[in-house]
Formats: C-alpha cells, sequence, structure tokens
C-alpha cells in the first residue's frame, strides 16, 4: 500500500513549527481516511542544527502523535543536505516522500493532487508556484532572475519550483546516487530523466518566524547551483579573454600606425583604465577558476554530507 513520508526540513523554526505540525498533519489523516495513503504514513521533522527551542517542539509533537518523527543533526547542514538527511532516512521505508519547507508558504492542500499524480503513475510530481505576490518584490525579482540566468547557463530547472515536490522511492534511490557534496536538488531531480508530473499553487506568506534566506545565503545558494551545474561561466570567461587579447593587438596596431604617421597618441587616462580593466578581469577569471578548484577539493574529500545525533523514529522503523 502507497506509504508516504512528509519530510520537513527545520531550521530555527519553533515560532512556526506549532502552526506547521497539526497541518501537517491534518493533511495527512485526510489522505489516510480517504484510502490514498497507507495507514503508517507519517510526517519527518528534520532538525538542522537549530538554535532555538525547534528539536523539542517536534519531540514534543512525537511524544503526542504516533504518525509524528524526527530527525535531529548534529549541527546546521543547510536546507539541500538536511532534506536529504530526511530523504534518504525516509527512502528504505516508505513508497513516496513529499518534501516540504516549515514555513507553510507552499499551499499544502496540493499534496493530495501529489499523491493523485504518483497513483496515476508519475515518478516526480513538482509543485510549482503560479503566483507569488506575497513574496517581497526584491525577493521575486531576484528569485526569477536566478531561474533565467540558470537557464542561460544551460542548467534546467523547473521555473518557479523550489522544493516542494513528490517523490518516488525510485526517483529516490536515483537520487541518492548523486554523492555530491555540493548537492543542487532541485536541478538534479529535473535532470534524472523520469516521469514527470507537475502541481500549481499559489505561494503564500511565511506562516510565522523570519526567512532563513537572508541576501547573503542567496547568493551563495545561487553561486553554488551555478558552479556545480555549470561550466559555462569559465568557458564565457575564457572567451572574454580572446576577446580582449585580440582588442589589444588591434589597438597595438592602431597606435603603431598613428605613431609613424606622426601623430601621438596622448592619453594617459585610457593607458590607466585598461591596466584597471585588464587586472580586474584576471583576478576575476583566477577567482573563478579557484571556485571550481575548491569545488573539486571538497568533493575529492568526500566526507558525510550530515550526522545524525538523534531520531525519534522507533515506530516508524517496525
Ligand atoms: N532551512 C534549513 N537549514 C538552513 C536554512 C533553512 O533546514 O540552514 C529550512 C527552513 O527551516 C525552511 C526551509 O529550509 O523549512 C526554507 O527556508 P526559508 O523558508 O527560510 O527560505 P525562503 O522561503 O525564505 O527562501
Ligand atoms: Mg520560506
Amino acid at each position: 500500500m502507497n506509504r508516504l513520508i512528509i519530510v520537513v526540513p527545520c531550521f530555527n523554526e519553533e515560532e512556526a513549527l506549532p502552526i506547521t505540525i497539526p497541518a501537517l498533519s491534518g493533511v495527512l489523516n485526510r489522505l489516510i481516511s480517504g484510502g490514498k495513503i497507507a495507514a503508517d504514513s507519517a510526517v519527518l521533522y528534520v532538525n538542522d542544527g537549530s538554535r532555538d527551542k525547534t528539536w523539542e517542539v517536534i519531540a514534543a509533537a512525537h511524544e503526542q502523535d504516533a504518525h509524528i518523527f524526527g530527525l535531529n543533526l548534529a549541527g546546521n547542514v543547510g536546507h539541500q543536505n538536511a532534506l536529504l538527511a530526511g530523504l534518504e532516512f525516509a527512502m528504505p521505508l516508505c513508497d513516496m516522500t513529499v518534501s516540504i519547507d516549515a514555513d507553510l508558504q507552499d499551499d499544502i492542500d496540493v499534496i493530495e493532487e501529489m499523491v493523485d499524480k504518483y497513483i496515476a503513475g508519475a515518478d516526480v510530481v513538482f509543485g510549482v508556484r503560479n503566483d507569488r505576490k506575497k513574496d517581497s518584490f526584491f525577493k521575486r525579482c531576484t528569485a526569477q532572475g536566478f531561474y533565467k540566468f540558470m537557464k542561460i547557463l544551460g542548467t534546467n530547472t523547473v521555473y518557479n519550483h523550489a522544493d516542494y515536490r513528490l517523490l518516488s522511492k525510485r526517483a529516490m534511490e536515483a537520487l541518492s546516487m548523486y554523492q555530491e557534496r555540493n548537492i543542487f536538488i532541485r536541478a538534479v531531480v529535473a535532470k534524472m530523466g523520469f516521469e514527470t508530473d507537475t502541481v500549481y499553487y499559489k505561494r503564500g506568506e511565511r506562516t510565522a518566524g523570519k526567512s532563513k534566506y537572508p541576501l547573503k545565503k542567496m547568493i551563495a545558494f545561487a553561486w553554488d547551483g551555478i558552479t556545480s551545474f555549470s561550466n559555462k561561466p569559465i568557458n564565457m570567461v575564457t572567451g572574454l579573454g580572446i576577446f580582449i587579447f585580440v582588442c589589444s593587438i588591434i589597438a597595438a596596431i592602431y597606435s603603431l600606425c598613428a605613431h609613424f604617421f606622426g601623430q601621438t597618441v596622448s592619453g594617459w587616462t585610457s593607458l590607466i583604465l585598461s591596466i584597471w580593466f585588464l587586472g580586474g578581469l584576471n583576478l576575476f577569471a583566477i577567482g573563478l577558476v579557484g571556485q571550481y578548484v575548491g569545488k573539486t577539493y571538497i568533493e575529492t574529500k568526500q566526507r558525510p554530507r550530515y550526522l545524525i545525533k538523534e531520531s525519534l523514529t522507533d515506530q516508524i522503523e517496525k
């Protein structure tokens, strides 16, 4: 029978969880009583090294509800790895997972639709926002710019899809074979090539608490997404280097000719500017290559992506 585990990564979500936990349990119970999923389906909350009372809240909920389970990671490993911890834990225990953020910005009412599509044969069901009015103007622009930029760089992601999705057992097993440290799950899933489907919903506001993705983290996340998936930035810098080299040769020939005909080329400013320009470009190119070298370094160490400190999963494993 279709056993579903809903996986929820949580980082400092003590304010959101008291709203999220009953809401998700409500959906789960509805699906169970509707006969769509197995009676031993569950919600798995993954505490990503929170510094507040998140784990206590999860533990208390686990005491009260036999469908609620928790994983406590040993430290903060970031959204993507926390999600992977939950998915890899759930994989052998269920037929499908739905991953969702703890702040319920994604409409939980479409989980049922996701399950329907799974039953109809989809291995991956993407939750796609068709309305971002509730996000701030800034968040909307940066996020959408990011999807477009990724596309230009040749990384296929599903437009306006974050990490709200259903995965079948087969898809989870495939995902767990991507052993990279700098993993960008949404691009990996889009690339796997299984039977996919989509459900649409309106994106809401955070139920409580603040965004755990301030600008600094968002830039790091986007940068990771780009450099883990595409070598195009390196190619672009190489191309630009060649272009500027050709330009400088043309300029050299031009000034030589000018000198020959007795017209001295005056222009201290342009000289200095070009030195600055080329120096900056050089540094940028070296830095960019360095980023890739650094990534390779991290990957070669083969360190674990997360460590589980504690788990409240006794009955789930029966
Ligand atoms: N999150 C996490 N680890 C982190 C940062 C965030 O597990 O280091 C979780 C967070 O608790 C939430 C989800 O990832 O469930 C998405 O974070 P958030 O809602 O703050 O991001 P936003 O929606 O603002 O992009
Ligand atoms: Mg959010």
